[in-house]
Parts: structure tokens; sequence; C-alpha cells
């Protein structure tokens, strides 16, 4: 094209960036080797699997295949190095972290052109958006290392990390991963996505660069059956960080279940792009090209389900015909290109595939006039109209350059629609009113929700999901606490189960009550207040239901379990609860969902009524420890003054467990939120019925969350005499519902509960593989303690930000601002 034709035209002639240095980069490191202690070597296969130009279809060159035998090299080198990375003071970890942003900055365009070649993304966004924020995330985390000791002094690091990264931001998802791990001290293990390895290999050429000691960052390429799966279940691994599908995910949940592993997955979504009839359409048509064109459709967060107003969806759809026909799609070194090629043949095949069946549901296709390339792996621009929410389009992730739209006519349609899915990653909403902008965000099930703009990133603010769209975040400060774990956590593998056998009889277990005469507390209890008179008069049967809705009700089986003393004496009996309980309870909770949206200040006024009201039923409820367990009074009481204590601490945590405004580097603000997750199950601590019982209520319900609670199994009377407290308390109805009977059955219907958004598990290592397994299912986040016991009594352990962490989930809202 010459200049008068363009002039006439008004297009964009090509401007396309030079493959040449990325090409000779190539030639000049074949054959590519692993990279493991700093070295570069062969892979133990002897194979190399072909890397791809996804814009020709050709061969770019080939990499090595990693194998079991690699893994298990690389995890030892990952293992010694972390004898010493583990104790370098942070500040020396920063001077590292700080010279890897600035390598990242003088390789800059190297990295840009060989991640277009590589992936098929266009220059334009390589260079910048990948590759700027890369460097921005290590000068962040830079900063984390550097304030570790200060500001993180009750962590260590977690140990030996496992990361597994997808193709669509090869070296983006490296930097998310590898950043905070260094950070916190630990070492890595570091395995690229098969089609997108080269700028994982320039990355580790960079750690030689710099002097990064030996084994503190090893690069594993291959597929993912014999490197991905290696590292998962290697033994010495001790948490897998993971990006990529659902499925995957779910897999690596099951993989991991029971093994002490901390797992992190950022998984899939379906994200809404919601437009109110009051949004600047002009900008509106701007942000879906940002939303679902950008990086060719292949992105997690991508706006790929449009929600329009119904009064304006005809303009808006007309408009963006318009500019569809607009983009420019073809080599991504082109500058002025929009779109890119998909990443492989395979995934090609994937989006016609999903677009084809569109059509067959019924709605209405459409794209632009112009044709793709030939050559090359390139789909257009996609739009469906006319489609209904249920049908797969509207429902699955295409992961492609396809756009469904749908109408709703008031915002709280608009809400519903937007969460009718089983996803929860991120959302965008569109509307000049900030009042209404602000009022659905908090409404809307996603992790990242952003105000008047869309795919905004930035290492400062978190990003990660709700729901099936996975747990954990990455970037900000709370992406931190996925890489450490509290100090007094020594142990690092899963205890054999923790039996506290029934009947178990402790030494003194005999001596119910040292400071009291005679036989005691526990017939006090069962028979009467000791004043003397009704001492005499049969005991009036005191059976404790359980507590479900508000109501006490009575079990659905029809049984009772009995409640024995250490001594083998039957001192009660409790509802032995079902599946059909545990169905009614998790209703109920889900019924009492509106305690998530009141006040804080009113969730603290409960819980410190709660404490008011169990402190003047003390004697009692220590009498009942003593009885369920055999230990002396004195140590009953202070279960029970540790108990109100606590209660104290979570209403004084209910309203200053706040969030952070973020200040990323656009014009405009981050407000990080912690919000409730929802509905959680907690299956309670064999030991201290009523301090296992209070230390995880109070924080749960004090974030928001409503409740379904499995009482201690052997000693389940001390929460059940809670709920009288409970019900004096003024805590709406449904907020924690408590059903008794076998702890470990009803905690795995807890946990298969598709309903149930969150478990917590304190009980045998067993129990807690069985729990992680379950959770696989709707992907629950869990929260177990594979059998190792934790000291309730002591208030490090026992309270304190791990548990209101582990309440909540951080909503990051964008806020740009300026006119
Ligand atoms: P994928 O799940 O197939 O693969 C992701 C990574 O996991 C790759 O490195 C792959 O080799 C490896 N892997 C595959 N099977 C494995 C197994 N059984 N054990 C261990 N490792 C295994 O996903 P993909 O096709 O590479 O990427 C696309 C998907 O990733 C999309 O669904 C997208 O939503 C998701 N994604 C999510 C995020 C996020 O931050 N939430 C970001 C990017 C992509
Ligand atoms: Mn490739």
């Amino acid at each position: 094209m010459n200049v008068m034709e363009i002039f006439e035209t008004m297009e964009y002639g090509p401007a396309p960036e030079a493959a040449a240095p990325g090409l000779a980069w190539i030639k000049e490191h074949e054959p590519f080797g692993l990279y493991i202690n700093n070295q570069w070597v062969k892979p133990a296969s002897g194979q190399y699997i072909e890397s791809i130009n996804p814009a020709t279809g050709k061969q770019l060159t080939k990499v090595a295949a990693a194998n079991g035998a690699d893994v298990d090299v690389a995890v030892a080198a990952a293992r010694t190095a972390y004898e010493t990375w583990g104790k370098t003071p942070g500040h020396v970890r920063a001077r590292y972290m700080y010279a890897i942003a600035r390598h990242i900055q003088k390789h800059s365009r190297l990295l840009a052109v060989l991640e277009s070649l590589d992936n098929g993304k266009p220059i334009r966004e390589t260079r910048d958006i990948d590759i700027p924020l890369v460097a921005r995330h290590f000068y962040y985390y830079a900063g984390w290392a550097q304030l570790m000791e200060s500001q993180l002094r009750d962590y260590q690091p977690v140990g030996v990390v496992g990361q597994i990264i997808p193709w669509n931001f090869p070296l983006l998802m490296l930097a998310w991963k590898i950043a905070p791990a260094l950070a916190m001290g630990n070492t890595v293990v570091l395995k690229p996505a098969r089609y997108t390895s080269l700028t994982a290999l320039k990355f580790a050429e960079i750690m030689q660069e710099i002097d990064l000691p030996p084994g503190v960052v090893n690069i594993l390429t291959g597929e993912a059956s014999q490197v991905g799966e290696a590292l998962v279940r290697h033994p010495d691994v001790n948490k897998i960080a993971f990006t990529g599908s659902t499925d995957v995910g779910r897999s690596i949940r099951r993989t991991t279940a029971g093994s002490g592993k901390k797992l992190s997955l950022e998984l899939g979504g379906k994200s809404p792009f919601i437009v109110f009839d009051d949004a600047d359409l002009d900008s509106v048509v701007e942000g879906v090209v940002d939303a679902i064109w950008f990086n060719q459709g292949q992105v997690c967060c991508a706006g790929s389900r449009l929600l329009v107003q119904e009064n304006i969806a005809n303009r808006l759809i007309e408009k963006l015909r318009v500019r569809m026909e607009h983009l420019r799609i073809g080599n991504p070194l082109d500058k002025a290109v929009d779109i890119g090629a998909i990443v492989s043949p395979g995934q090609l095949k994937e989006i016609q595939r999903l677009v084809n069946q569109g059509v067959e549901e019924g709605a209405v296709m459409w794209q632009p006039s112009w044709a793709c390339p030939i050559e090359g792996y390139f789909f257009p621009p996609t739009l469906f109209t006319n489609v209904s929410p249920a049908t797969t389009i509207a429902q699955v992730e295409i992961f492609g350059p396809v756009l469904v739209s749908m109408t709703f006519r008031t915002p709280a349609e608009a809400v519903e629609l937007a969460n009718n899915t089983r996803y929860g990653l991120a959302a965008s909403v569109w509307s000049d009113n900030i009042n209404l902008a602000l009022d659905v965000a908090p409404k809307l099930k996603a992790g990242s929700v952003w105000i008047n703009c869309t795919n905004l990133f930035d290492a400062s603010s978190g990003f990660g999901g709700y729901r099936e769209s996975g747990f954990g975040r990455e970037g900000g400060k709370e992406g931190l606490y996925e890489y450490v774990r509290p100090k007094w956590e020594t142990q690092e593998t899963p205890l054999e189960a923790l039996h506290i056998a029934k009947n178990s009889t402790s030494s003194n277990g005999s001596e119910p009550n040292e400071d009291e005469d005679g036989e005691t507390a526990f017939q006090d209890l069962a028979f009467g207040s000791s004043n003397g008179h009704l001492a005499t008069l049969p005991a009036i049967d005191r059976t404790p239901k359980m507590f479900i809705g508000g109501k006490q009700a009575r079990p659905d089986s029809g049984y009772s379990r009995d409640i024995y003393d250490p001594q083998g004496h039957m001192i009660g009996q409790v509802g032995e609860g079902n599946r059909k309980d545990i169905r009614n309870a998790v209703e109920a909770a889900h019924a009492a969902s509106g305690w998530a949206v009141g006040t804080t200040h009113n969730r603290a006024q409960i819980l410190y009524y709660i404490a008011e009201n169990l402190s003047i039923r003390e004697d009692e409820f220590a009498r009942r420890i003593v009885q369920q367990t055999g230990r002396p009074y004195a140590d009953a009481v202070s279960e029970v003054q540790v108990s109100i204590s606590r209660l104290f601490s979570y209403a004084a945590w209910a309203d200053k467990f706040e969030g952070v405004v973020h200040r990323p580097p656009i014009r405009g603000a981050v407000l990080a939120m912690p919000e409730a997750i929802g509905v959680m199950a907690i299956a309670c601590p064999e030991e201290y019925p009523l301090l296992g019982f209070i230390s995880l209520v109070a924080p749960a319900i004090a974030m928001g969350n409503t409740l379904v609670v499995v009482p201690s199994q052997q000693s389940p009377l001390s929460a059940t005499d809670c709920y009288q407290v409970l019900e004096t308390s003024d805590l709406p109805n449904g907020v924690v519902n408590v059903v008794t009977g076998a702890s470990d059955t009803l905690s795995q219907v807890l946990a298969d509960h598709d309903d149930v958004d969150a478990m917590w598990y304190f009980g045998s290592a067993e129990g807690c593989k069985n729990v992680e397994l379950a959770s696989a299912g709707n992907m629950k986040r869990t929260w177990v303690n594979y059998g190792h016991p934790r000291n309730w009594l002591d208030p490090v352990q026992g309270e304190g930000e791990e548990f209101l962490r582990e309440s909540t989930q951080v909503k990051n809202i964008w806020i740009p601002y300026g006119e």
C-alpha cells in the first residue's frame, strides 16, 4: 500500500516488527535444554517437542520434553536451594528480584517478539501489556521481599513450590507465579504450557545473567502428562500453584487431597460484561473490544457474556458490528494488527465446534465481511445474538474471540443473569451512574469487578476467582499468603490420623472436679442444682436437639446417639444427623444470606452479646466440659473464659478486618474488599468441645458467612448448649445451624454438597483427605488440619487473621476516574 492509497482509504499500512532478533536468539540456543540448578541439561528422555508459530503453522523450534526423572532432579535441586534461600534475608532476595525486573526491561523487545512468535498474540499487546506487567510484578514483589521480615513476621516460606501455567499469557503467568514465591523465600519448579515455552527459557537465561543462586528457579518444558502430573504428585513439593482449565484444576485438587500440599487454583471463567442504558456507548464498544478480542479472546477473565439493557441493545449491537468490520486481523508482529492467531490447531477446532453448536442451538451468529488469513490459525471476531441463558455458548468457556449477548430489563435481572454461571472470575459494569455501578458491584459473584473498564491488571491488586473459577489470589498482599505458612506450623506432612478413642481417660480423668467435694460436677448438671432439695427428685429429661433455621429440630432419622463421659457413663443423647438434616441446614444457611449484607457494627454487637450471655452461664458451661472430658474444673473454666475472650476478639475484628484502596498505575483506585464466602460448613475438632466450636464459628460469622456446624462427635453437648445462648443473643435464624452425629459421615455429605461454598475440617488425616477429595465437585474452598492438632488455647494458633482470611475472599473493584 502506498502513501496515496493510505490517504484515500485512511487504512493503516502494515508496520511489521522484525522477527529476526527473536529467530536469531532461537537459533543460538538450539537445542534447548531443561533449566535445572542454573544449568542447561538434556532431558532424561532424550525427546523434544515441536514449538510452532501459530501465525504460520510452521515449526519455530523444538524444546526439551522433560519426564518424571527430570522432575525428581529439579525438585531435589529446589529442595537443596531452599535450605539457603529460605533463610536468605529479605533485603538480599529483594536485590535479586530488583535485578530480574531490570533485566526484563533490558530485554523487553526480545521478550515481546518471542512471545508474539510463539503464542500468536499481537506485538502491540506483548510490547505494551504483557512485558511491562511482568517487570512491574518483579518490582512490586521485590518490595514484599524487602518488607517480609517486618510485615509478615509471623510467617515462614512454604518450601518447594511446583508451578504450572497456561499458554495464554506465558511470561505474565510465569511472573505472577515466580515473583511472590521468591519474595517469600520459596524455591520453584515451573512448567510452562506445552505450546509456549520460549519466553520461560529466555527468562531462565535472565536468571543466569543475574546470578540467582542455583536451584532457586528451575524450568521444565514438556508435556502435561509427563511433567505436570509428576510435579503434582511429587512427595517433596510443598505447594502447587496452578493456572489453567477448571477440569485440570479439579483433577489436581483430587490428586493432592490429603497430601498436605498447599494449593492455589486460578481457573476458567465466563465473565459478564454488563451495560446499563445510561452508559457511554462509544466507550462501551471499545470496552467490548478489550474484553473479548484482546488476546483473541483467550483470556480467563474475558468479558465473554455481553448483558445489555433491553432498550439500548439494538443500538449497541449495531455499533459493535460497525466496529468489528474495522478490526484488523493478521500477522501478530504487525503493529497495526488488533487480532492475532489462535494458539494451536486444537484450540481453533474447539472454538469452531462451540460456534457451530451455538448456531445449532438457535442463536444468531454474525462475523465481519472480511476474510481471515488462510495460512496459520485465525478465527474472526464473532458475535452471537438471540442467545438464551441456558445454552452451551452462554454457559461454557469458549476461550476464543466469541461474544454472546443477552438482554435484561432491571438491575436486579442483570445481577441474576450475571451470576447465572458456575464461574466467578471477573465482571465489568458500565454505567454513568456511579451509584448504580457501586450498588451492583458487591452483588456480583466475581473476584474482580471493573467499573467502566475491563481487563485491567496490576501487581498491587489481587486477582482470582469465586466458585469454580478457583481459589487463592495472585497479586496484592493477599497473594503473599499463598506462599507462606504460620511460623508455629512446624510439620510439613500430614500426621497419621489423630485418634481420640472413645472413653479414653486422662490420668486425672476420674477427678472431674478438684475444688468441689465428692462426686459432683457432672452429677449436679444431670440432677438439678446442688442446692439440696431438688436433688432428691428425678431429673427432668433434657434432650438437646439439632439447631436448624433458628429452631430446635429433631433428627430426621429418628435416632439418637448416646454420649458418654470418659468413664463410660452415659451423660446424654443427641440427635443422629443424616443427609436430610444437612440438606435442611444448608437451605436454612442460604436463606440467612442477608447476614452478609448487614452492617459489620451489627455483627460485632451480636458477637459481644453472645459473649455476654455465655459469661452468665460460665459455671454451667464449665461443668459441662468437665462432664464430657473429665478435665479439672479449673481447666474447664479457663476454656470457657478463653471462649468468651475469643468472642470478644471477633466482635472486635468484625468491623476492623477491612479492605484497602490500591493505587495501581492508572487514574483511579481499586477497592479491595474482603467479602464473606457464603455458606460454610465447619467440622469442629474433637478436643475442646466449647472452645473448638467458638474458635471456628465466631470468625466465620463475624465476616458474614452463614454456617452448618458439626460439633465434636464425642463431646457435642457444649455446642448444643450453645444454641440456647445463640437464641438469646439476637443472632438471626439460620446464621448458625448445628447438626450432631457421626462427624466424618456428616462432613462427607457437606464436602459433597454443591451449595456449600467452603468447608473447614479439623479432625483426622483421613477425614481431611476425604474432604479435599470431595470438595473438587464444586471446587469449594477448604481449610483442613491434616490431622495436626492445634493448641486452641494459644491465641497465636487459636485465633487471629488467619481465621479471618479463611472466612473471606477478596473482591477487587476497579474504579477509574477523571473526566
Ligand atoms: P490446561 O488446564 O489444559 O493447561 C494448563 C497447564 O496445565 C498447562 O501447562 C498444561 O500442560 C498443564 N496440565 C494439563 N493437564 C495437567 C495435569 N493433569 N496435571 C498437571 N498439569 C497439567 O489449560 P490451557 O488449555 O493451557 O489454558 C486454557 C485454560 O486456562 C482456560 O480454561 C482458561 O480459563 C484457563 N486460564 C485461567 C487463568 C486464570 O488466571 N484463572 C489464566 C489463564 C488461563
Ligand atoms: Mn508456540
